[in-house]
């Protein structure tokens, strides 16, 4: 089957019990059993019949061999740092989203689970730093984010999964921005997919979860243990949002697709702005490896507003484009990294990696590409200084 049709009946298609189109909620923390050591399901902490469709459904998606599903993407992303031990040493890119940064920097450094900052889309970077703790502490993770949030860094997924196998580590790609519909990791070598399906996967701004797929059964069994062991996992309602939002990510992401690629037009044609943040600029650095893995551009844009526009005045003159965090809606949002979602990452590491003030994030719904534009146009007009 093609991913299309995957969405709407992928994993478990439909209840068995009744017949019903869509796997119930099964609002239940516990279950009868029959006798001793005789059941299905013990305990919803350990499993339940609609977190399980969700986790079936994201594994059918990502071509693993299993999924598991959580209550945020910190929770999934928690859950695999936790796969590593004190004096172990991760990778991680230069510019990523910053609740992982943090989780990073100040809770698993605590554990003495350190880290080395790459630019990942960089392979001889990549190299250098796996060959120099090679002999001391070598890397047991790289983590990767393509596109990365909020520089839009397109890492070519297949290098550097073949890089991490030379030296014993872990390819752990981010998906959160693609989704399953544009891009798949493991088909290129990668270990493990986390993604924030409170993005693109819910796609209506109504719910915060976290999915990781792997391919290896090993993995997966040392992951369920972590998700049983330190329980973060996603409730029966929210796995029932989240199928019922998967079913149309496709059409979803064709159009977020299609507003994304006109706007970022709209944006390059104006005087607006001095730099834009899109993988489908075909002189963008990472073009090329972005249309080898994945099937499409997707519908986050960054860019830098230009010295005559007050930023502070422009995303308050958005009538249609909300300011809030997050991404992967079918409402367009903007948001403003260095003091939202990025705050975390202390300023001279923004500077430096170009997560200036000035810089915006916008993350283009399904609404009217045209609507969209004269909002963003009028906003522009009404801030120039
Ligand atoms: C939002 C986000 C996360 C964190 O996910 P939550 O569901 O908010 O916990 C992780 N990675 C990326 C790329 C994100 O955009």
């Amino acid at each position: 089957m093609k991913i299309e049709s995957l969405l709407v009946h992928g994993g478990i298609d439909g209840d068995e019990f009744t017949g019903a189109v869509n796997v119930p909620i099964y609002q239940t923390s516990t279950y009868k059993q029959a006798g001793l050591g005789d059941y299905k399901y013990e305990y919803s902490r350990t499993g339940n019949p609609t977190r399980e469709a969700l986790e079936k459904t994201i594994a059918t998606l990502e071509n693993g061999v299993g999924g598991l599903a959580f209550g945020s993407g910190m929770a999934a992303i928690t859950a695999v740092l936790s796969l590593f031990k004190s004096g172990d040493k991760i990778i991680i890119p230069n510019n990523l989203y910053g609740g992982t940064f943090r989780v990073v920097d100040k809770v698993f450094k605590n554990f003495n689970i350190n880290y080395e900052i790459v630019d990942i889309s960089r392979l001889s970077e990549v190299r250098e730093v796996l060959e120099d703790n090679k002999n001391n502490t070598p890397i047991k993770a790289i983590l990767i984010e393509t596109p990365t949030n909020p520089l839009m860094d397109i890492t070519d997924i297949e290098e550097v999964s073949i890089l991490a196998k030379e030296f014993g580590a872990l390819t752990v790609v981010d998906n959160t921005f693609m989704s399953p519909y544009l891009q798949r990791p493991l088909d290129f070598g990668a270990d493990v997919v986390v993604h924030s399906a409170t993005k693109y996967l819910g796609g209506h701004s109504n719910v915060v979860a976290g999915l990781i797929v792997v391919n290896d059964q090993e993995l997966l069994e040392k992951l369920h243990f972590i998700q049983n062991s330190t329980g973060g996992v996603l409730g029966p309602f929210d796995s029932f949002i989240l199928l019922q939002g998967i079913k149309t990510l496709g059409v979803r992401l064709d159009r977020h697709n299609e507003n994304a690629s006109k706007i970022a037009e709209f944006l390059l044609n104006s005087n607006y702005v001095s730099k834009i943040y899109y993988p489908g600029l075909k002189d963008s650095k990472g073009y090329e490896i972005q249309k080898k893995q994945a099937s499409g551009f997707g519908g986050m844009i960054s860019f830098v507003v230009a010295d005559n526009v007050d930023y502070k005045k422009f995303v308050k003159s958005l009538k249609l484009i909300t300011l809030a965090e997050s991404l992967g809606g079918v409402e367009s949002l903007i948001c403003h990294p260095a003091t939202m979602t990025h705050a975390a990452i202390p300023y001279e590491i923004r500077q430096k990696v170009g997560i200036v003030d000035n810089l915006l994030r916008l993350s283009v719904g399904i609404e009217n590409v045209d609507d969209l534009i004269d909002d963003l146009n009028n906003a522009f007009k009404e801030s120039l200084m």
